[in-house]
Formats: C-alpha cells, sequence, structure tokens
C-alpha cells in the first residue's frame, strides 16, 4: 500500500488544503467537467516530459509529435506504452533535468512479478497521494485526528525495530501494527495495543487484516471492532473480508493503487469501485468484450502529478473489467465505475516461528546488480530464492541481501539462494512469473 503519512507531509499544508478543497467538490462534478480537469492537467504534464525529459523529447521526436499533439485524453493513444523494462533501462533519461524543484526521492517496488524498478516522487505526488487518501478515508467515515491502526512493515524497518509488535505515533494518531510479526504467539501484544489506543479505523493489505482476526478469535478475544477496515494492495478475496467484518464487525471498503502513483480505484460506502479521476488517466489496452456490457484490459495509466520523473501510458500487470456504458452509482458520486479488478493476490511465506509474511521483497529495493527474482516456498521452514544476477552483483550484495531478508523472515527458516537465467523462473498456470510461488499451504 503507497501511502504513508509522513511528517514531513504536513510541511505544505497550503498546497494539501487546496488540492484537498477541489477533491471534496469534484467527486460530485458532472464527468466533462471532470475531463477536462485531466485534460488541463494532461497539457501541463506533457509540456513537462516535452521540455524536461530527456526520454520523452526522444519518443515525441521519434514519433514526429510535438506537445500540441496531445492535447486531449484520446491524443496519448499516439504514445506508445510505458514498460517496466522502459523504465529499468532509461532510468536517467526519465529523469527531468528541472527534477530537483519538486523534491524527487528514489522509490522502488516489485509488483507481483519480482522485477524491482527505480522511480522518482515528488511533492506534488505527495500532496495528491495524502489528499486522495484523506477522501477515500472519509468516504469510510474517517476524519482527521481520529485514530488509525496500519498494518505495514516499512516504518519497523527504516527504524531497525523489527522485534516489535507496534508503535504508537501521538502526533499522527496512527498505530502502527508490524506486519512481520504477526503470529499467534504474539497475537496478545497486538490486542493490547488495540484496547489501548482504541483505533476506530484500521488499514492494511487483506490477508494481513484476515490474518489479526483469525489469530484473535482463535484465541477467544472477541472485543476488538472498528467502524471500517480500509483495504488495498492486493485483491481483497471475499472470504477474506467476509471473517474481517465478521471479526471486527465493521465494513470493509476496498482499494486499489500502486507505489508509481498513475492510477487509485477505491470503493464508495455503496460499494462501487470508482475510478479516482483527478489522480490519473487510466487506459485499457488488449482489450476483450465479454458480450455482457463489460470489457476487459489491460491496465495503462498516466500520472497527472509527477513532475520529476513524468510517466505517461505506464503499463501494469493488471487487468481490469469495466462496463462499457456509463453506470450511475446509488452514492452519487460521478467518478465512473469499474466491475471487477483482476491484479495482485500473493501468498503468504508461514515462518516456522509462526509469522504469516506477506511482504519479502523490501531487501531487493534499491539493490544493485539484481535483474529480477523469485521466491519459492517449496516445504515447511525452507525458502528457495532464485536470483537473475546482471553485472554489479558481489559477495557483498548477497551479504546485503542475506541480512534482509532474516529481518523479514526470522531466523528460523532455512534460506537457499540459487541464480538462474530469466527462462528458468517458475511460471504459473497462465505462463507469468510471479514473485512469490508457494507449494506450502498458507493458514487461511
Ligand atoms: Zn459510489
Amino acid at each position: 500500500m503507497s501511502v504513508d503519512f509522513k511528517v514531513r507531509e504536513f510541511a505544505y499544508p497550503m498546497g494539501i488544503l487546496r488540492l484537498r478543497r477541489f477533491f471534496e467538490k469534484s467527486q460530485w462534478l458532472p464527468l466533462e467537467k471532470l475531463k477536462a480537469y485531466q485534460e488541463e492537467r494532461l497539457r501541463r504534464i506533457i509540456h513537462q516530459a516535452y521540455h524536461h525529459v530527456p526520454y520523452y523529447r526522444r519518443i515525441f521526436d521519434s514519433h514526429g509529435l510535438k506537445p500540441q499533439d496531445i492535447q486531449r485524453i484520446e491524443h496519448l493513444r499516439k504514445l506508445p506504452v510505458l514498460s517496466k523494462e522502459d523504465v529499468r533501462a532509461n532510468y536517467e533519461e526519465l529523469r527531468a533535468d528541472n527534477a530537483n524543484r519538486f523534491r524527487p526521492a528514489l522509490s522502488c517496488t516489485t509488483g507481483t512479478t519480482g522485477a524491482p524498478v527505480n522511480f522518482l516522487l515528488d511533492r506534488p505526488a505527495n500532496i495528491l497521494e495524502f489528499v486522495y487518501y484523506w477522501r477515500f478515508f472519509g468516504w469510510g467515515g474517517y476524519r482527521l485526528g481520529n485514530c488509525l491502526a496500519d498494518v505495514r512493515y516499512d516504518y519497523f524497518v527504516r527504524t531497525e525495530t523489527t522485534d516489535k509488535a507496534w508503535h504508537f505515533q501521538p502526533s499522527l494518531r496512527r498505530l502502527l501494527l508490524n506486519s512481520l510479526q504477526l503470529s499467534r504467539e504474539r497475537i496478545g501484544e497486538y490486542a493490547d495495543a488495540l484496547r489501548k489506543h482504541r483505533p476506530r479505523f484500521i488499514r492494511g493489505r487483506p490477508t494481513n487484516l484476515y490474518c489479526l482476526a483469525l489469530f484473535l478469535r482463535e484465541r477467544g478475544l472477541d472485543d476488538i471492532a472498528f467502524e471500517t477496515a480500509f483495504l488495498g494492495g492486493e485483491i481483497a478475496m471475499p472470504e477474506l473480508r467476509e471473517m474481517i467484518e465478521r471479526t471486527f464487525r465493521c465494513r470493509t471498503m476496498d482499494s486499489y493503487s500502486h507505489m508509481e502513483r498513475c492510477v487509485a480505484v477505491s470503493q464508495c460506502p455503496a460499494g462501487g469501485y470508482h475510478i479516482n479521476l483527478e489522480y490519473g488517466i487510466l487506459e485499457l489496452i488488449n482489450e476483450k468484450k465479454g458480450g455482457n456490457g463489460v470489457t476487459t484490459g489491460q491496465v495503462v495509466c498516466t500520472s497527472l502529478y509527477k513532475m520529476a520523473m513524468p510517466f505517461l501510458r505506464y503499463k501494469l500487470e493488471d487487468v481490469l473489467e469495466v462496463y462499457e456504458e456509463e453506470k450511475a452509482c446509488p452514492c452519487g458520486r460521478t467518478l465512473p465505475l469499474v466491475k471487477t479488478i483482476h491484479g495482485r493476490m500473493r501468498p503468504l511465506i508461514l515462518t516456522p516461528d509462526g509469522r504469516s509474511v506477506s511482504a519479502l521483497s523490501p531487501p531487493f529495493h534499491n539493490l544493485k546488480g539484481v535483474r529480477s527474482f523469485q521466491f519459492i516456498h517449496d516445504e515447511p521452514g525452507r525458502l528457495l530464492v532464485q536470483i537473475v544476477k546482471t553485472e554489479g552483483y558481489t559477495v557483498g550484495t548477497e551479504e546485503t541481501l542475506k541480512l534482509g531478508l532474516r529481518k523479514f523472515i526470522g531466523e528460523d527458516m532455512r534460506i537457499e539462494l540459487a541464480y538462474v537465467s530469466e527462462e528458468e523462473l517458475e511460471r504459473d498456470g497462465l505462463g507469468r512469473v510471479q514473485m512469490v510461488m508457494s507449494r506450502v499451504g498458507a493458514p487461511l
């Protein structure tokens, strides 16, 4: 899940408040006004890409295009899509020559396929992210200042406190629950923290919230409830949602977004999956009509805010089903609806010390000399890590990696590294390389 309410986000409140005011109004605007807004932002991004990003200048020139050729959403199709491979191969050229104006920071993602991609996020993208989540959480009843439980691991890794089960941030009224230590043995610590701080809202990956619910139930700890559980980061399977809702006597609201921040879809109180048009431009490619009023296609998205490293027509692995005819949501919001999101679902890795770990990729982030990698959990207590190396991978890299992996999966799991070629990575039934393949039943 891509947002982190960092203190530095509050350092530019004017930008946040201005965009917030717009976001409050824009969700009810007629569709043509929303599209006009998208196109106004698009023209700014195109200007930035053409005049300041060497990669895009080259692409525009080689296609005989000028910024004035891409003024409207449908004009985007004149440009080729940008794949993860393109971003990897052209990182330096994708950086705008005026990037520093936008306070860029390096970020990294692996998606589901186990091939890391570095990119820049900047201040406009941070403001957008904050405002987007503020509105989405608001749909679920949240107001700034309410206490929120947040199941994640990045804070604990960053502060080298991965052994801690939780940490409370009083200034943000946020209770961080460490997803890396979630286990039957330590569930009592989580229950104590939740009783002490009494958050009304919780958010996290469905698999993590499911494990939290399951372990609490098994212990007969049934006094913890929320108003809303916000889900994201992976597909929310109905049986997981049902268990979360039943255990915490709450509603669940699902969302879909990416670290790269080009697209955001979120569920409203009426259950509709709304495309946040103000966030990015969503296109589908390789479309197939289902014959039932629904079209399925692969997600291609254009960021409307990232200036330090704009992504135009960025191709993701996810598949969406959309309605061919405009469909109104009972909530009254005009943001268009998606029928279904087929995307990320990662198996959990069950460690010998009883933890269920869903995040394994961070030790690979920003590591030099790795083209792609894959985790194979083929027997209890053993994790095989297949790595496709490139130049720059050294003995030191291996050591850093092993230490990083230990932080995530603990001391008791046997880790074996194997160096393989791209072709030797295992594929699923559809021929796709998945970052995590498990042949050991998760505790679900
Ligand atoms: Zn709605």
